[in-house]
């Protein structure tokens, strides 16, 4: 390092970033990278480092639901994971399924994965990453860059802050028989054969939730109550179909484009290439249309095209889907129309009334649990300390449906008046009110990529005084 080099980064405090799931550990890698030689980047994580909500199941049979070929952690190397997997094939084949779709890897697998870029970055700077294991629930502005304070009461100063909070998880709460969130440990444990378990929800997690309860050792029945009873769709072969251009009016109307949809639906079944060529081929567009969406119109979209999006969309791996149709066939998972209108807790079993779809009365089902698995909570029922510090010193913004935080195009957190804060950055699924497509590894690498090349960008420009 160059004597001018030591001067500008000794008086330049390090970047730190909150949350290492995989949109903090990827910007974090890229940071090591790309930051000025001696800046230290500093990743704080209340849980597991490299790991999320996502990847954290330590059950097998949770496959990802994106191909591997999918699932590199870099956009310009697609193929990254797929090669990273042929080195541990060997050691786990049964963690990695082929399928006509392609193969799907564990969950577990990918987090190995994720560890193991983590490692390879310290290893390759010593010192260049901080760990900090420990959850931040404040950020202050000070002078030019920002404190952050840990919940054990520590403080850190940084030029720049990336907020990676990603998929902030439902409090827990309730009863103890009404579990509120699904990806807490032991949710679906310290169960007794006989009595059912309910889950509400239908969707990936409910069928998360029916694997560990089956693999668990519990005879059912699982019953999955959602007012539409939709299950997600199984991934099946497909070519890749051309994205649609679509005319302002289009982009302007959830009516007209589903409307065009089905018709570029039909043309790909005619072809030979299937719906799912089609639903695929909007996501360079998605971000786009659901920008220029007026707010009544989203409206429309999360109240009537959200749950048949949501099973088209993030779809199951066959080996999964095989599997859920073979518990329904058993009777081990039982799939219901309806909704949960009340419940009344007694000391080991639920009376959970449901009123089922287009029946007049309703009915009791007596269960052992209820396991809510309606997806992840927005911002404002998170109640993440953090975002609530962050709103109430007006340093951040939630988005007009409270999904989670605002920012701008690039990715900069907004303030209470919605103005970008310089050196204060978001993204992944805690930015997804703003760009609706940003909750997958494809879309999300692509921001960490941005992120980190505008935060080095403003370091090098900040030069050795500013933040
Ligand atoms: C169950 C599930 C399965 C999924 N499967 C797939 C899949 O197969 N393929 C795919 O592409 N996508 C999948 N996704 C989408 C997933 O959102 C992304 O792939 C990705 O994991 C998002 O990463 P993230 O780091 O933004 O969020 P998260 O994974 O949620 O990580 C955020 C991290 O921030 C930490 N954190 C939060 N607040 C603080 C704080 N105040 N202080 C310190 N740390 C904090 C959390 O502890 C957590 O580790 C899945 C999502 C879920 C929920």
């Amino acid at each position: 390092m160059s004597e001018a080099d030591r001067s500008f980064t000794a008086s330049i405090p390090p970047v730190a970033i909150v949350g290492a799931g995989f949109s903090g550990t990827m910007v974090a890698l890229h940071l090591a990278e790309t930051l000025p030689p001696g800046q230290q980047v500093l990743l704080c994580e209340a849980e597991s480092f490299a790991c999320g909500t996502a990847y954290g199941t330590g059950n097998p049979s949770h496959l990802l639901n994106v191909r591997a070929a999918n699932m590199s952690a870099f956009a310009d190397r697609p193929a990254h994971f797929a090669e990273w997997l042929e080195t541990v094939r060997w050691e786990c084949p049964e963690q990695i399924r082929a399928t006509d779709a392609g193969e799907f890897a564990s969950r577990g697998l990918f987090r190995r994965y994720l560890c193991s870029l983590l490692d390879r970055a310290e290893a390759g700077a010593p010192g260049r990453l901080q760990k900090i294991p420990a959850e931040i629930v404040d950020i202050a502005r000070d002078g030019a860059g920002f404190v952050l304070r840990t919940a054990g009461g520590a403080s850190h100063a940084a030029s720049a802050v990336v907020l990676a909070i990603g998929n902030l998880p439902p409090p827990d709460g309730g009863h103890v028989l009404y579990r509120t969130n699904p990806w807490a440990p032991g949710v679906t444990k310290g169960l007794r054969q006989g009595l059912p378990v309910l889950i509400r929800g239908t969707g990936l997690t409910m069928v998360d939730l029916a694997l560990d309860l089956r693999d668990g050792g519990f005879a059912g029945p699982v019953i999955a109550l959602s007012r539409r009873g939709l299950l997600p769709h199984r991934h099946a072969p497909s070519r890749p179909w051309p994205t649609p251009e679509l005319d302002d009016a289009e982009r302007g109307s959830i009516s007209l484009l589903l409307a065009r949809l089905r018709w570029e639906a039909q043309r790909a079944e005619a072809r030979g290439v299937g719906w799912r060529g089609v639903v695929d081929s909007l996501r360079p567009i998605t971000a786009d249309i659901w920008g220029r969406l007026s707010p009544a119109e989203r409206g429309r979209f999360l109240r009537h095209v959200r749950p048949y999006w949501d099973i088209h969309r993030h779809r199951l791996s066959a080996p999964v889907a095989d599997q859920v149709q073979a518990m329904l066939e058993s009777g081990f998972l039982q799939v219901r129309r309806g909704r949960l209108a009340g419940a009344a807790f007694g000391h080991e079993r639920v009376e959970a009334l449901i009123q089922p779809h287009g029946a007049e009365d309703a009915e009791t089902l007596t269960v052992q649990r209820v396991i809510s698995a309606t997806g992840v909570p927005s911002a404002a029922e998170a109640a993440s300390p953090l975002v609530q510090a962050l709103c109430g010193r007006g340093m951040a913004r939630l988005d007009a449906r409270a999904f989670g935080l605002d920012v701008t195009e690039t990715l900069a957190v907004r303030d209470a008046a919605g103005q970008p804060i310089p050196g204060l950055w978001a993204l992944g699924p805690i930015v997804r009110g703003v760009f609706w497509e940003c909750v997958a590894v494809p879309d999300v690498r692509v921001q960490a990529r941005r992120v980190a090349d505008a935060v080095a960008a403003d370091t090098r420009a900040a030069g050795p005084c500013a933040r």
